[in-house]
C-alpha cells in the first residue's frame, strides 16, 4: 500500500467521480472555487439568466438524482406542546375508562402500568382482570375513587371525630377527615413523581389514590403539581413521546411511525435536533455508539478541549489576534491586512481545499527513535494531535450550527421581509435563502459529526475507508464553506447596501440556489457512504488492485 499510494488514489477517485456521474462536472465546479465571493461572476454559471437551469447540465443530473434517491424522508413524528400532549394523554384516558367503563381516574393509573400502552393494558386485562386490578391496586369492579362517610366516624390520623360528609375514603373503608387527606397528599407530591402511585394511608390496605379523590381534597397548588406529574408521566414513561431537550423548550416530539427502527434524529420546532435513540444532539449519520465514545472521549480530554477553544488564534500574515463572528471558516483579517484564510488550518484561503486532510507530523515520526521512552512521547504526541484535529473540527462545525440557527431565526423573524422590501418582491420569493440555511445547518451537523467518526477509523488499518471517508468530505465540505459564505457573507453585503440592484439580487439568488442543490448533493453522497458504513471501500479497493 505504501509504495504504490499515490496510483491507487488517482483511480480510485476517478472511478468514483464517474460513478457519480462524470469528472467533467467536478472540473467545472471545483474551477469556480476562487470567484466564490464575486457574485456578477460566477452567479451565471449556476443558471440561465432567467433563472431556468433546463440547459445547464449540472443542474439537471442534480435534480434527476434527487428524485431518484428520494432523500425526503416521510415524516415518522410529530411535535406537540404541552397542551397537545394534555389532550392526547385525555383522549387515551377517555377511551379505556369507556372501554372498562370506570372512572378516568382508575383507568390512568392502568393506563401508567403500562407504561401508557393501551393496546397492553386491554390485552392483559381481559386475560387476568384479578391480578392486573391487584397490581395498581383497584377496588373491586363498581367501586369509586372517592367515598364520602355516611355517619359519624373517627379520623384514624387526628383521632377527631366527623359527622356525616366530612371525611373521605379512595374508595375503600378507610375514611379520614378532608384536612389530614390534605396532607398526606402534600407529602405525596412533595415526594415527587411517587405520588401518582399513592395509596390508601392505612398501613394494611393498597387501595390507589387516583386524580378524582386528589382534585377533591388536594388544595390548588398541590393539585397542579400532580397533575403535572402526571402529565411529565406521559412523556417520560412511554415510549411514544419524548421532551425536546433544546435549552428552555417545552416541547414534546411523538413517534407515529410504525416499527421504531427508522427513526433517528428529530427536529422540534424550535430548532433543536436531536437523536431519538440516545437523545444527544442529532447525528446523523454517525452511530449512537461512536457518538458516546466521542463525548466521553471529550470528558477525559476536557481539559485540552477548553484550552483549545479560549485559545485565540492569529492572523498567520499580520499576527494580530483573530476574533470568529461568522458561521463559515473563510476568514478575512482586518484592514489594513485583507489576508484571507481558513480558519481551522490557516492555510490561505486560495489553497485551502484540501485543508481537511490529517496530516501527522511526518518529520517527527520519521526521525530516528532513541529509546521507547522518546517512541513513547511521540506516539503521545501523535496521537494527541489527531484528537485535537478532529476536536478543533467538530467542535467549530457545531459552532457553526448555532450561527446558522441564530441566523435563520433572524431571518425569519424579520430580515426576510426587510430584504424582500429592499428588491420588491413577495417574502415567498425568498424562500430560496432560508433553504440554503436548512442546508447549511443540516451540512454542518453531518460534517461536526464526520469527524467524531474520522476520529475512530483507525489511521493504518482502515486506510482504504479513510481515503473515500476524507475525499467525500472534502467534497462536502468545500461545497458546504462556498455554501455557508454565499447565504451569511455576501448576503449581509449584499443586502447591507441603502439599494439594492434587482440584476444583482437576481444574480444572487442564482447563485445561492445553484450552491444549495450542490451542496446538497455532495452531503447526500457523504450521509450515502455512511449508511453502508462506507462499504463500498472494500468492492472498490479490490478493483483498483
Ligand atoms: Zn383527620
Ligand atoms: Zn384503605
Ligand atoms: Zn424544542
Ligand atoms: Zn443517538
Ligand atoms: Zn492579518
Ligand atoms: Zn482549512
Ligand atoms: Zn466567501
Amino acid at each position: 500500500m505504501a509504495s504504490g499510494d499515490s496510483d491507487v488514489d488517482d483511480d480510485y477517485f476517478s472511478d468514483f467521480g464517474d460513478q457519480r456521474g462524470g469528472s467533467d462536472d467536478e472540473d467545472f465546479y471545483t474551477g469556480d472555487s476562487d470567484d466564490e465571493c464575486d457574485i456578477n461572476k460566477s452567479g451565471g454559471d449556476y443558471m440561465d439568466e432567467d433563472g431556468n437551469d433546463d440547459d445547464d447540465d449540472y443542474g439537471e443530473q442534480a435534480v434527476e438524482e434527487t428524485e431518484d434517491g428520494g432523500s425526503e424522508m416521510e415524516k415518522t413524528y410529530v411535535v406537540l406542546t404541552e397542551d397537545g400532549i394534555r389532550a392526547r394523554q385525555e383522549e387515551d384516558i377517555a377511551k379505556v375508562s369507556e372501554v372498562l367503563s370506570m372512572p378516568p381516574g382508575f383507568a390512568a393509573v392502568l393506563l401508567r402500568h403500562f407504561k401508557w400502552m393501551a393496546g397492553r393494558l386491554q390485552e392483559e386485562w381481559f386475560l387476568d382482570e384479578r391480578r392486573v386490578r391487584d397490581a395498581v391496586g383497584l377496588p373491586a369492579d363498581g367501586a369509586v375513587p372517592t367515598l364520602v362517610n355516611r355517619r359519624r366516624l373517627t379520623c384514624a390520623i387526628c383521632f377527631d371525630r366527623f359527622s356525616a360528609g366530612g371525611m373521605r375514603s379512595g374508595g375503600c373503608s378507610h375514611f379520614y377527615c378532608v384536612t389530614c387527606w390534605r396532607g398526606y397528599v402534600r407529602a405525596g407530591v412533595g415526594d415527587g413523581a411517587r405520588c401518582l402511585s399513592l395509596r390508601c394511608p392505612d398501613p394494611s390496605c393498597t387501595v390507589a389514590v387516583v386524580r378524582e379523590l386528589i382534585d377533591e381534597v388536594a388544595d390548588d397548588e398541590d393539585r397542579e403539581r400532580y397533575a403535572m406529574f402526571a402529565l411529565r408521566s406521559y412523556v417520560e414513561e412511554s415510549n411514544r413521546f419524548k421532551w425536546c431537550p433544546g435549552p428552555g423548550c417545552s416541547l414534546a416530539v411523538e413517534f407515529v411511525g410504525s416499527g421504531g427502527d427508522q427513526i433517528n434524529d428529530v427536529f422540534c420546532s424550535c430548532g433543536h435536533g436531536f437523536c431519538w435513540r440516545c437523545g444527544e444532539e442529532a447525528h446523523r449519520p454517525v452511530s449512537c455508539k461512536t457518538v458516546a465514545m466521542w463525548l466521553a472521549k471529550n470528558v477525559s480530554e476536557s481539559e485540552t478541549a477548553t484550552w483549545l477553544l479560549d485559545h485565540t488564534k492569529h492572523c498567520p500574515v499580520c499576527r494580530r489576534p483573530i476574533e470568529k463572528n461568522f458561521g463559515c471558516m473563510h476568514m478575512t483579517c482586518r484592514a489594513p491586512c485583507f489576508h484571507e484564510f481558513c480558519w481551522l488550518c490557516l492555510e490561505p484561503w486560495v489553497s485551502h481545499r484540501f485543508c481537511e486532510k490529517y496530516r501527522p507530523d511526518g518529520s517527527e515520526a520519521e526521525s530516528e527513535i532513541n529509546s521507547t521512552e522518546e517512541e513513547r512521547r511521540v506516539q503521545a504526541k501523535a496521537s494527541l494531535d489527531r484528537y485535537i484535529y478532529h476536536y478543533e473540527r467538530w467542535a467549530a462545525n457545531l459552532k457553526s450550527l448555532r450561527v446558522a440557527l441564530d441566523d435563520m431565526e433572524k431571518l425569519e423573524m424579520s430580515e426576510l421581509e426587510k430584504m424582500a422590501g429592499a428588491v420588491r418582491v413577495p417574502a415567498t420569493e425568498l424562500r430560496f435563502m432560508t433553504e440554503a440555511y436548512e442546508h447549511v445547518g443540516e451540512g454542518r451537523r453531518v460534517l461536526a459529526w464526520a469527524y467524531a467518526y474520522g476520529y475512530y477509523l483507525d489511521p493504518e488499518r482502515d486506510a482504504t475507508k479513510r481515503q473515500l471517508f476524507e475525499y467525500l468530505q472534502n467534497d462536502a465540505n468545500a461545497s458546504l464553506e462556498r455554501l455557508h459564505g454565499c447565504a451569511e457573507k455576501e448576503r449581509k453585503e449584499l443586502f447591507g447596501a441603502a439599494a439594492v440592484d434587482f440584476h444583482t439580487y437576481r444574480a444572487y439568488r442564482d447563485k445561492l440556489a445553484g450552491l444549495t442543490k450542490v451542496t446538497r448533493r455532495y452531503f447526500e453522497n457523504l450521509v450515502k457512504a455512511f449508511a453502508g458504513d462506507l462499504a463500498e471501500v472494500s468492492s472498490s479497493s479490490e478493483t483498483a488492485s
